[in-house]
């Protein structure tokens, strides 16, 4: 999604055109237009560099603005991030982790972009800073109407930052929908898993049910349905077919083969 690694198949398109489609000012705009903030935010920063130089060295390059406006440039937008415009004279090494990744917010938002990818990008962070920059990224998205693909493993974070939710099994997305019909009414067999077993204060005292099974390799992947080693209802089409990802039930975009079945009355009840 953000040019770092070439698609190995599929077609990656960004505003309806498909990158191989793109005439050279589009693909200028779509790489422009599309940052990434990373996880590790101690590796990340090149340490040999003073942040004046690891946020305004793009904008530079790429004449967004002349070389003698940088430091004005910098300064705004470390004030943007909560950082004091004096700190852009120093190395990395000498900021927090949370601290370091308001850095790398500012960089990837000197480009202007429309669209950031985040990955994972409060998970090395301690949960009382994660909560700040979480913060920071409404706000950020809301006074500069960015979009934001937020990856990230822990569920509290995705209901509080999303607006549409994909949850990925083994490489593959098995289930799209808005926040609340994720949270509300899972679909998907991994999904209500991932849910039901996420801590959470009302379920204190009780043992948890992990999912049972260890996680396939996805270089040599389950026949079929790739989690039904690991699915209490799989049925034998599961070991043989794939499942697409397709409308099913509930009108939600899942891959499983149960979803895309007719429901009994009882099942509807329930459901
Ligand atoms: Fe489970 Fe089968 Fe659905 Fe896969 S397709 S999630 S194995 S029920």
């Amino acid at each position: 999604m953000a040019g770092v690694e070439n698609p190995s198949k599929g077609t990656l398109s960004y505003d309806g055109v498909a990158l191989d489609e793109m005439t050279s000012a589009q693909k200028k705009a779509y790489q422009l237009e599309v940052q990434m903030i990373f996880q590790d935010p101690f590796a990340s920063l090149n340490p040999r560099l003073r942040v004046e130089q690891i946020v305004g060295e793009a904008p530079v390059a790429h004449g967004i603005i002349k070389r003698s406006q940088r430091a004005e440039y910098v300064g705004n937008l470390l004030n943007k991030v909560g950082l004091d415009a004096q700190y852009m004279s120093r190395y990395p090494h000498q900021f927090s982790g949370g601290q370091r990744q308001r850095i790398g917010i500012a960089r990837a938002l000197a480009l202007k972009p429309k669209l950031i990818v985040c990955d994972e990008a409060t998970s090395a962070l301690d949960v009382s800073i994660q909560a700040q920059v979480l913060n920071l990224f409404m706000e950020l998205r809301k006074e500069l109407d960015l979009t934001y693909v937020f990856i990230s493993h822990d569920l509290g974070a995705v209901e509080h930052i999303s607006d549409r939710i994909a949850i990925m099994y083994l490489g593959q997305v098995v289930e799209i929908g808005t926040t609340e019909e994720i949270f509300n009414n899972p679909r998907h067999p991994y999904t209500k898993a991932l849910l039901e077993e996420a801590p959470r204060l009302d379920k204190r005292g009780q043992d948890f049910q992990p999912i049972t099974g260890e996680i396939p390799s996805p270089l040599n992947p389950p026949s079929g349905c790739t989690f039904h080693p690991r699915c209490q209802f799989a049925k034998d089409i599961c070991k043989a077919d794939i499942p697409a990802l397709r409308l099913g039930n509930a009108d939600r975009l899942t891959s499983c083969h149960l979803e895309h079945m007719p429901q009994t009355e009882d099942q509807l009840v329930s459901a």
